[in-house]
C-alpha cells in the first residue's frame, strides 16, 4: 500500500514538473527545415501560425540538396523525396537567398525569433567557405550558423553527384575554421556508424568524428541527432559478447566527459531519434539521467521538415514525454530553451561583428 502510495506521489510529481500540452513558449526548436528535397514547403508566416505562442524561437533552414527529376529514371513520376528516385541529389546554392529572402520580409518582432542557417554549400569543395562568405556579406544582419549540413547519411552521401563528403577533407577544416573566426553555429549531421552494422563493433566513424571535433576545439558545433539515423541504431551488445564494447549512451557520456570536446552539443531532434529514447522505460530512464547529468550540452529541436500543420510538428516534442518527465526543473528548461538561447544568441552577436568587420 504505502509503495503504490508512493509510486502515485512521484507520478503526480512528474505530472506536474510536466507543463501543460499548450503551454506558451513551451520550447524552441533547435532542428526546423522550411523545405524539403525539392525546394518546396510552407512559408515562415505558416511556421508562425505552427509555433502560436508554444514555440518561442526557431531556427530556420532549408535543404541543401536537391533531388533531380530525372525522366530517364522515373518518367512522369516527380519524386519529392531522396528514397523515391535513383537519380541523384545535387548542392541547391540558392537555398540560401531563398531563406534570407522570406525572412528579412518579416516584421522585426517575428525576425527576432528566426535563426536563419546557411547550408547550400558543397561541403567536399575547397571554394565552399567562399560561398558561406559571400552569403554573409549579400545578406548581413540574416544568419546565425550554418547547417545543418550532412557528411555521412545514410542513403543520401552515396546519392549526391560529385565528391563524396568525409570527415577528414580538408574542405571541411577550412569550413569549420571559419565558423571559429566568424561565430556561427555548426549543426553538423554525420552518422556515426553505417546502416545495418554489425552488432559488438565500434561505430565505424566515431573515430574520425571526434578527430575531426578535437581538430575544431573554437567552433561552436552542435553533433545533429547525436549520430544517430533511421537505420543507423543506437551500438547494441549481442548477449554473447565477450569484450562488452560501449553503447551509444556510453559513447555519447564519454564524449560529454572529455574536456577536448567541451564546445561540441548534441540536439536531440528527430522523431526516429526519439523512438530509440522512449522504446522502453529502462532506456527513457537512462536517456533522462544522461541529460540530468550534462543539462547544458543537448538542446532539444523537431527535426521536422515543411509541416503541414501543428499535429505533425508537435507530435515530435510529446513523444519526449517519458524522458522530459524525469528531468530536474534546471535540465528541462535548458534542453528545452535555455542551450539555444546561449548558443544561438552567442552566434548572432559574434557573426554580426565580422559582418561590421567585413562588410563595407
Ligand atoms: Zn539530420
Amino acid at each position: 500500500m504505502t509503495r503504490t502510495l508512493g509510486a502515485l506521489t512521484l507520478a503526480l510529481l512528474a505530472l506536474t514538473r510536466q507543463a501543460p500540452a499548450d503551454a506558451p513558449d513551451q520550447f524552441y526548436d533547435s532542428h526546423f527545415h522550411l523545405t524539403n528535397y525539392i525546394q518546396q514547403g510552407i512559408t515562415p508566416q505558416q511556421f508562425l501560425q505552427i509555433m502560436g505562442t508554444r514555440v518561442g524561437r526557431s531556427t530556420l533552414f532549408g535543404i541543401p540538396l536537391q533531388q533531380q527529376w530525372s525522366y530517364n529514371n522515373s518518367g512522369e513520376f516527380a519524386p519529392t523525396y531522396y528514397l523515391q528516385s535513383d537519380a541523384p541529389l545535387y548542392y541547391y546554392s540558392f537555398t540560401d537567398a531563398y531563406i534570407a529572402a522570406v525572412y528579412t520580409k518579416l516584421p522585426a518582432a517575428e525576425r527576432t525569433r528566426f535563426d536563419p542557417m546557411i547550408t547550400g554549400f558543397n561541403p567536399a569543395d575547397m571554394y565552399a567557405v567562399d560561398h558561406i562568405k559571400r552569403v554573409l556579406t549579400t545578406f548581413p544582419g540574416v544568419f546565425s550558423g550554418i547547417g545543418e549540413f550532412s557528411i555521412h547519411k545514410e542513403f543520401v552521401s552515396s546519392k549526391v553527384s560529385g565528391e563524396t563528403a568525409s570527415l577528414t577533407n580538408p574542405a571541411l577544416d577550412r569550413i569549420l575554421d571559419f565558423a571559429a573566426e566568424s561565430g556561427l553555429v555548426v549543426i553538423l549531421h554525420s552518422d556515426i556508424d553505417m546502416p545495418f552494422s554489425k552488432v559488438d563493433a565500434e561505430p565505424v566513424y566515431l573515430t574520425q568524428m571526434k578527430s575531426l571535433l578535437k581538430r575544431h576545439s573554437r567552433t561552436s558545433i552542435i553533433w545533429a541527432h547525436t549520430g544517430l539515423g533511421r537505420v543507423v541504431h543506437p551500438a547494441s551488445v549481442s548477449a554473447e559478447s565477450a569484450e562488452r564494447p560501449p553503447n551509444h549512451i556510453e559513447i555519447v557520456q564519454a564524449m560529454l566527459a572529455d574536456p577536448a570536446l567541451a564546445h561540441v552539443n548534441f540536439d536531440i531532434s528527430w522523431d526516429e531519434v526519439a523512438k530509440y529514447a522512449v522504446s522502453s522505460p529502462e532506456t527513457a530512464a537512462r536517456t533522462a539521467a544522461l541529460l540530468n547529468k550534462y543539462p547544458d550540452r543537448f538542446l532539444f529541436g523537431t527535426d521536422t521538415v515543411a509541416p503541414s500543420g501543428p499535429a505533425p510538428y508537435y507530435a515530435v516534442f510529446d513523444m519526449w514525454a517519458p524522458v522530459f518527465r524525469q528531468l530536474t526543473p534546471d535540465a528541462s528548461f535548458k534542453v528545452r530553451k535555455g542551450n539555444y538561447t546561449r548558443i544561438f544568441d552567442e552566434g548572432r552577436r559574434r557573426v554580426r561583428d565580422w559582418e561590421k568587420a567585413h562588410v563595407s
